[in-house]
C-alpha cells in the first residue's frame, strides 16, 4: 500500500498488512469506546478497518459489505459486475442511477484534468497487462486501443449510455476512493466515534483525532515512510509507479497511464499524493496530477481546493501550500523543494 498510517494512540498500528487476514476482532474500552477491526480483501487489494464507537463490531461489518457489494458493481475483472455488463455492451445501453451517477463524476474529473484522468483506457490498460504477465504491447495495438478510448466518446441519454465498440470502463483509479466516501455515510449513519480505513492506497480519517499518516519510501520497504503529516476527518491517496510495475532493460514501466501516448506516464514523478475531503476526489486527483506533472498537478490541486505531495525520482518533494508548513521529512535522502508557481 501507499500511504503507511501510525495511529498516535498507544501504538495501534492500522497498516497494510501483506496477507490476507480474514479474523475480525473487537477490543472493549468501555461501553462507548469500543474498537473493533477487520483486514478483508476486495477491490484486488487488501481492506484494513478500525472503527471506535458504540457499534463498531456491527459497523466493521457493514464497510466489508458495503465494499464487497461495491466491488460487485465496479470491478470489470468480475464477470457478474454492472461495468463488466457495460463494458460488454448492455443491450439498450441501459444502467442503474448509482453507475450513472459514478460515471458522471469521473466525467467532470476527466474534463478538468484535460483528459490526463480518463477512466475508458481499460482496452490500453488490459494491453500492458500489469496484473498478470506484464510486457510491452506492440505500437499498433496501443495505437487500436487509442481509438477505442477517450471519455468524450461517451454518450448519455437519462440512463442509457452509448460507447464505442471495445471501450472498456475502469475504475481502476477511482473505486477505492468511491468506496471510502460510501464508507463515510456508513460512519455517520453508525454513530462511530473515529475509525481508520485503509483501501490498498487510499485512507478515510474519520473523526476529529489527529493521525500520523506517512508517505511511503517508493524504492523500500512498504513499512518506511520519507514523510509524515498530522491529519484527521480527510481522506488521502497516493498514486505510484513502483506501484503495479516491471522492468525491461533498467526502464520502469508502470501501471500510471498517458491516455495521449498510451505509454506509462514518464515525467520524473515516483508519486503523488493528494488530500482533500472526498475519497473520490483524492483517489482520481493522485493519478491524473501524476500524469499531469508538477505544475499541471498543482494547478488542478489547486481548482479542486486539494493539498498535494509530488516526490520525484531523484528524491525532491514539492507540495502545496497548506501541506507544505505542515509536513516532516522524516528521510534526510529526500529533499523539500520551495514551489513556485
Ligand atoms: P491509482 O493507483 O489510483 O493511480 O490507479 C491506477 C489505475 O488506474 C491503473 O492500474 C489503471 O487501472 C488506471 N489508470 C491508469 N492510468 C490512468 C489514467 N491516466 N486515468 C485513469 N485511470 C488510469
Ligand atoms: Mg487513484
Amino acid at each position: 500500500m501507499a500511504v503507511t498510517v501510525f495511529l498516535k494512540k498507544i501504538g495501534a498500528i492500522i497498516a497494510a498488512v501483506s496477507a490476507v487476514i480474514l479474523i475480525a476482532f473487537t477490543v472493549y474500552d468501555g461501553v462507548f469506546n469500543k474498537s473493533a477491526s477487520k483486514d478483508f480483501f476486495a477491490m484486488d487489494t487488501v481492506i484494513s478497518a478500525k472503527v471506535t464507537g458504540k457499534d463498531s463490531d456491527l459497523c466493521v461489518e457493514k464497510i466489508e459489505k458495503l465494499v464487497t457489494d461495491l466491488d460487485g458493481i465496479l470491478s470489470r475483472h468480475s464477470k457478474s459486475s454492472e461495468v463488466t455488463a457495460l463494458n460488454n455492451g448492455v443491450p439498450d445501453g441501459m444502467i442503474s442511477d448509482r453507475l450513472l451517477g459514478y460515471l458522471h463524476t469521473l466525467i467532470d474529473i476527466s474534463r478538468k484534468s484535460g483528459g490526463a484522468f480518463d477512466f475508458t483506457i481499460g482496452a490500453l490498460s488490459d494491453l500492458w497487462s500489469f496484473g498478470k504477465n506484464p510486457k510491452i504491447p506492440d505500437g499498433q495495438d496501443i495505437s487500436a486501443a487509442l481509438t477505442v478510448s477517450g471519455y468524450e466518446k461517451l454518450s448519455f441519454e437519462g440512463n442509457r449510455v452509448t460507447k464505442p465498440d471495445g471501450m472498456l470502463i475502469d475504475f481502476g483509479a477511482t473505486g477505492k476512493g468511491i468506496a471510502l466516501d460510501e464508507i463515510r455515510t456508513v460512519l455517520e449513519n453508525s454513530n462511530a466515534k473515529s475509525a481508520v480505513v485503509s483501501v490498498g492506497g487510499s485512507v478515510l480519517l474519520y473523526g476529529s483525532e489527529k493521525v500520523t499518516v506517512g508517505i511511503r519510501e517508493p524504492y523500500g520497504n512498504a513499512g518506511r515512510s520519507i514523510a509524515s503529516v498530522d491529519l484527521n476527518n480527510t481522506c488521502v491517496s497516493t498514486s505510484g509507479s513502483y506501484e503495479r510495475c516491471f522492468d525491461v532493460n533498467g526502464k520502469n514501466y508502470h501501471h500510471i497511464l498517458d491516455p495521449e501516448t498510451g505509454y506509462p506516464v514518464d515525467n520524473g514523478l515516483i508519486s503523488v499524493t493528494v488530500i482533500s475531503e472526498s475519497g473520490v476526489i483524492t483517489d482520481a486527483l493522485s493519478t491524473a496530477c501524476f500524469v499531469l506533472g508538477i505544475e499541471g498537478g498543482m494547478n488542478l490541486a489547486e481548482e479542486y481546493g486539494c493539498e498535494a505531495v509530488f516526490i520525484t525520482a531523484d528524491k525532491k518533494i514539492y507540495a502545496t501550500e497548506k501541506v507544505s508548513s505542515e509536513i516532516r521529512i522524516t528521510d534526510s535522502d529526500y529533499t523539500f523543494m520551495n514551489y513556485e508557481s
